[in-house]
């Protein structure tokens, strides 16, 4: 159903209690789920995201069915209380766009700032600005609070439309709607070998499950580009890590694809844009608690060899943000650790060679990524990782 409309995956982004989680609630109106199966809710749930479908009947959006289906949309909230940067990073790897939410209220935060760079890092270039909570503020305020933001997005996001908004008292959901459907679809490169980026991953079986039931671990990501198909076998690198004689190495998990799901629905093949799953013939124990998250998915024989070396070409930012104080980002000296997030992995390493446009880090850990592939790259300054530019892999 639907196969013919464009799908986007779409990521809200913002500082704490700006009202992420409000608006979401409003965009998606409830679970648009009605199917009872426990897998599907399961995997709805536990993926953190909700997945709607955007109808325009005349010259007005909705997702309540009036008029027909537009677009395909998977959203992706950011858990928990305060987003760790890793998982912003890893987050802002899935997604086609983005909204950022500021409350008019309280303007732009340092949560705020932290993630619109997070946003540049990966090149997510799609972005939405809700002013929400207008309802908290008078014309005067709205006003002000609109300058600010878009001075804060600067020449880079200067297409942005900023929405004002009361995610709470539903004014002005329909614009974002709107603004979603006007966004415009990646380039999806259906013809390539396929990638699929591990996000998360899980066991979906129930306690209790008769044996013949049971589901295999289920990968829930992004397909980056190509096709997947239902029956297809798939290798997972970096994959199970074993120590021997204090060596570690890395096993490839090699699979069948047993269904596959884009948002809840199942599906006999998989094409990039969307939030989607994979279930395999995997060991269930394998994919809990998001043990595979951060691993690349694709065709046995297809993925590069793991790599301990990486070279970038990157830009700082000017500053630190995301901490209460804005201090001046410092050159990358050679000897120093960063962490570096590459796709859905985060990884830490040592600069072995550091020039003005270029870096040489030798990492911690072995790593799948492919040239141009973006990069965050992030600094331990007291005590907590700060992204301090992006690169590029040459
Ligand atoms: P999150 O931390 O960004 O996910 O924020 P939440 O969605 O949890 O919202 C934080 C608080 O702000 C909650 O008490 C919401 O009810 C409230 N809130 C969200 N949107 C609005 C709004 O448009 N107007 C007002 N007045 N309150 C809002
Ligand atoms: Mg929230």
């Amino acid at each position: 159903m639907n196969n013919e409309i464009d799908t986007i995956n779409v990521g809200i982004f913002g500082h704490i209690d700006h009202g992420k989680t409000t608006l979401l609630q409003k965009l998606s109106g409830k679970w648009t789920d009605t199917h009872s199966e426990e897998l599907k809710r399961g995997i709805t749930i536990k993926l953190g995201y909700a997945d709607i479908t955007i109808y325009k009947d005349k010259e007005e959006y909705n997702i309540q069915g009036k008029g027909t289906p537009v677009r395909q949309v998977s959203f992706i909230d950011s858990p928990g209380h305060e987003m760790l940067m890793a998982t912003t990073l890893s987050g802002a790897a899935l997604i086609d766009a983005a909204i950022l939410v500021v409350a008019a209220n309280e303007g732009i935060k340092p949560q705020t700032r932290e993630h619109l760079m997070a946003l540049k890092a990966k090149k997510v270039e799609n972005l939405i600005v809700v002013q929400n909570k207008i309802d908290l503020v008078n014309i005067e305020q709205a006003k002000k609070s609109h300058k600010e933001i878009r001075e804060f997005l600067g020449e880079e996001f200067k297409k942005a439309p900023i929405i004002p908004v009361s995610a709470q008292q539903e004014v002005n959901i329909n614009e974002i709607l709107k603004e979603i459907v006007l966004t415009p679809i990646p380039k999806r490169e259906i013809n390539k070998e396929p990638i699929f980026i591990i996000a998360r991953s899980f066991d979906i079986n129930r306690p209790g499950t008769l044996a013949k039931d049971l589901h295999g671990a289920v990968l829930g990501g992004s397909l980056k580009r190509g096709t997947l198909k239902i029956g297809q076998e798939i290798e997972i690198k970096p994959g199970l890590v074993k120590k021997e004689n204090n060596e570690i190495r890395y096993i490839s998990i090699k699979t069948k694809i047993s269904s596959l799901y884009k948002g809840s629905k199942k599906v006999p093949e998989l094409t990039p844009g969307g939030s989607m799953s994979i279930e395999t013939e995997l060991d269930m124990t394998l994919g809990k608690n998001d043990a595979l998250g951060g691993n690349v998915a694709a065709p046995i024989g297809a993925l590069p060899e793991l790599k301990k070396e990486i070279k970038l070409k990157y830009t700082l930012f000017p500053k630190v943000y995301g901490a209460s104080t804005e201090a001046k980002v410092e050159e990358i000296k050679k000897g120093e650790t960063l962490m570096l997030s590459i796709n859905t992995s985060i990884t830490g390493g040592i600069v072995n060679n550091s020039n003005k446009n270029d870096l040489g880090i030798s990492l911690r850990i072995p790593s799948i990524f492919f040239k141009s592939d973006n990069v965050g790259i992030a600094r331990n300054i007291q005590g907590h990782w700060r992204l301090i530019g992006y690169g590029e892999i040459i």
